[in-house]
């Protein structure tokens, strides 16, 4: 301890002013201290604010439950979508806010999620009922997440009212479903009709062909034009041409809707015939089809090139066939004044393998491009063999393998086909 008695006045004084400056110091270092205490508080009761603004505001309900299920609190979105005020609510088992068998599965799950650890809701989220203060059921969206305290834990549930979902969703199921229903109809009904109206035209041939025999047999009856009398020679002409004329005419409509049919029954059979999918080797199966066409590209003295082209996946047949189809037109609707080059190339596109088939033929005119994927549809009749079906075809099936087909193409210039087949049978196989 200083003993004061024995220090000099001047030492007294110096002490003095020492012992006031520390004071000062301290007080202006408390100072300091209360005013960062003060800044502090606010900035936190600022921050409350603006956290029980956000949740006073949000669409979603939230509702925060404790370890044992009673409900600490919840906001106003909540107590609308339930139709209870929160002093009804907090105190309470959230299972009242539940139907059966949600009520009484929700004691067991955070029982079982504390004991085990085995998130069945928490952090994941799922459609659940909600069951309101009058006693209606209502879908909802609920997720929870889990906040630990320095000394308990909170769980914290997001709800979101889904009925308008659900109803459109199941509306939309229904439309699917009685679309899938109508077109399944349709397919029979051309199926059945193309199938029945084949006979019918067999005897129109067979008899039209009877009807020619009799016309040559009474011609030959008649005997030489020298010996016919004047009615008979007025016959001989309806005997020799207009009748064989008529039936001419006949047998070419039969033969055009004998094609006609043949095309609806095939291309019905399409939607009808199960597919069979796996992983294509697509280079390997264009350099199969390009020696199938050997003998046209070098009769037309067309060129064929084939740029590496990945895998896809879809039936061997029917992506055999789209291929087949595109190659072929290539080839037939070549520009007059120039030989066809044709180029197929491939590449992987969001988990689709996208092949362009690429020619310099005739092209075809905007306003026609939409219309060729259509069945029976050709911009020229006259132009070639075909009854418009290649493409239509071509369309259901990568319709089927839940891919597309579409066009680019300048008239006169040349036409490029897309051909989209999903990769492989991973998310985005469509069967
Ligand atoms: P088809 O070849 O039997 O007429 P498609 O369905 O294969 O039937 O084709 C429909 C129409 O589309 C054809 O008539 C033709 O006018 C046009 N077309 C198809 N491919 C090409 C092409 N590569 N270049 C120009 N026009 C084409």
């Amino acid at each position: 301890m200083t003993d004061y008695s024995r220090m000099s006045r001047e030492d007294l004084i110096e002490r003095l002013k020492e012992l006031e400056r520390r004071v000062a110091v301290s007080a202006a270092d408390a100072d300091a201290r209360s005013t960062e205490r003060r800044l502090q508080e606010s900035a936190l009761r600022d921050s409350e604010q603006r956290i029980r603004a956000i949740v006073n505001t949000a669409v979603e309900g939230i509702i925060t439950i404790d370890e044992r299920g009673g409900i600490e609190s919840l906001n106003p979105a909540a107590e609308l979508m339930f139709g209870y005020g929160a002093d009804e609510l907090i105190g309470r088992n959230v299972s009242v806010l539940m139907p059966p068998p949600y009520r009484q599965e929700h004691d067991t799950y955070i029982e079982n999620y504390k004991r085990t650890g085995e998130a069945k809701m928490i952090g994941i989220g799922r459609e659940v009922l909600g069951q309101r203060k009058d006693g209606t059921v209502f879908p909802m969206d609920l997720s929870v997440g889990e906040v630990r305290l320095a000394n308990c834990r909170l769980f914290t549930g997001f709800v979101r009212n889904i009925t308008e979902r659900k109803r459109a969703e199941s509306q939309l199921a229904e439309l699917a479903q009685s679309l899938a229903e109508k077109n399944r109809e349709l397919e029979t009904i051309v199926y059945v009709a193309s199938h029945d109206l084949r006979s019918p035209l067999v005897n129109i041939q067979g008899f039209s062909q009877e009807l020619a025999d009799a016309c040559a047999q009474i011609q030959k009856k008649l005997g030489s034009p020298e010996s016919r009398t004047s009615n008979q020679a007025e016959i001989a002409p309806l005997l020799s041409e207009d009748i064989p004329e008529a039936i001419g005419y006949i047998l070419a409509g039969v033969a055009k809707i004998d094609a006609l049919l043949n095309g609806f029954l095939r291309f019905s059979r399409l939607g009808r015939a199960a597919l069979q999918p796996r992983q294509l080797d697509v280079s390997g199966m264009l350099a199969d089809i390009a020696r199938t066409f050997e003998f046209e590209l070098k009769q037309s003295g067309a060129s064929l090139k084939l740029l590496p082209a990945p895998s896809c996946y879809g039936d061997p047949t029917q992506i055999n066939q789209v291929f087949s189809n595109l190659i072929a037109n290539a080839i037939k609707y070549a520009a007059p004044d120039r030989p066809a080059e044709i180029e197929i190339s491939g590449r992987r596109e969001d988990g689709f393998s996208v092949y362009a088939i690429c020619d310099n033929g005739v092209g075809i005119a905007a306003e026609h491009q939409d219309k060729i994927f259509e069945i029976f549809h050709r911009l020229d009749p006259s132009a070639g063999e075909g009854e418009g079906l290649g493409l239509a075809i071509a369309h259901k099936i990568l319709e089927r393998h839940g891919g597309s087909i579409a066009v680019e193409s300048v008239a006169g210039e040349g036409s490029t086909f897309y051909v989209k087949i999903p990769a492989s049978n991973l998310p985005l196989g469509g069967f």
